[in-house]
């Protein structure tokens, strides 16, 4: 049996459960709670896919500290989950990455024109900014709270493709077009999505990006300016919207990638 760690059901998990259903399997489910015992996890294939990082991270790693596999590994979540560690990967595999400048406080910094300001951790477009001024960046850091920033130059219109890797393939692919009036894409903000065909240059570039960060199976997005850019990598990633968008059936990619991983 295989098992997915998770605090709260979302659509992905139901598809999962569908998608082992289809194949005849069942799948365990164990579920991170108040508190979680370090000891005593049976050595299996767990796929992380909490809401919370932090618990998928831990849990990734009691899971492996027991003997067992995790999907994604601590590691890969870790990694992906701070945009500047991944960003550093990125670079390290030489896959091609947006200019930034990790700020860890009040700096004085030139902005030459409009650029992104992001916290290195967040999801859904929600601490993602646009910048024109320095006073606009003075503000923003002031009110970090603790939390590390990033300055990067604006790519494009902040249209962008996501692509999901799993195992080494690609499997789907879309177009996230931001919403009238702002240039975050991501399917939470309501931008719209298109499929996307995935040629060779998008499928090598999601595919080592995946790898980069030590991924099994990751949600990989690229931004469009004068040539491609790797934004992110998603180390626990939805794959609701894509599905729709695509008709593929990813959740059973994941499910197949799992029984795999089982055999070793
Ligand atoms: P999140 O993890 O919250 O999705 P992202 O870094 O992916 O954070 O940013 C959210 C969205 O903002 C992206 O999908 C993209 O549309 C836009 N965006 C982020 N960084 C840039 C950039 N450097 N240039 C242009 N658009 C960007
Ligand atoms: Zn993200
Ligand atoms: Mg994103």
């Amino acid at each position: 049996m295989v098992a997915i760690v998770y605090d709260v059901i979302r659509e992905e998990e139901k598809m999962l459960i569908k998608a082992a259903e289809r194949m005849g399997i069942q799948l365990r489910f164990v579920k991170v709670g108040e508190a979680m015992d370090i000891n005593g996890w049976e050595p299996d294939v767990y796929l992380i896919r909490t809401l919370s990082h932090n618990k998928g991270i831990i849990a990734a790693a009691v899971v492996e500290g027991n003997g067992g596999i995790s999907v994604n590994s601590s590691v890969a979540i870790a990694t992906s989950w701070n945009k500047a560690v991944s960003l550093a990967k990125l670079k390290r595999a030489g896959l091609p990455i947006p200019k930034t400048t990790v700020l860890f406080g009040e700096t004085d910094i030139e902005i030459r024109k409009r650029s992104i300001v992001k916290t290195v951790s967040g999801s859904w477009g929600r601490k993602v900014a646009l910048v024109s001024t320095p006073e606009e960046l003075k503000l923003l850091l002031r009110s970090a709270e603790g939390e590390v920033l990033m300055l990067q130059e604006m790519i494009g219109t902040g249209e962008d493709i996501r692509i999901f890797v799993v195992g080494d393939r690609a499997v789907a692919a879309m177009r996230r077009i931001p919403p009238e009036g702002d240039w975050r894409s991501n399917a939470a903000r309501g931008g719209k999505t298109l499929p996307q065909d995935i040629d060779g240059e998008l499928e090598e570039l999601a595919i080592k990006a995946a790898k980069a960060v030590g991924a099994f199976y990751a949600g990989v997005d690229i931004l469009i300016g004068d040539r491609l850019y790797v934004n992110e990598v998603n180390g626990i990633p939805e794959f609701k919207a894509l599905t729709k968008t695509t008709g593929v059936d990813i959740a059973s990619h994941i499910v197949q990638m799992l029984l795999e991983l089982k055999k070793r």
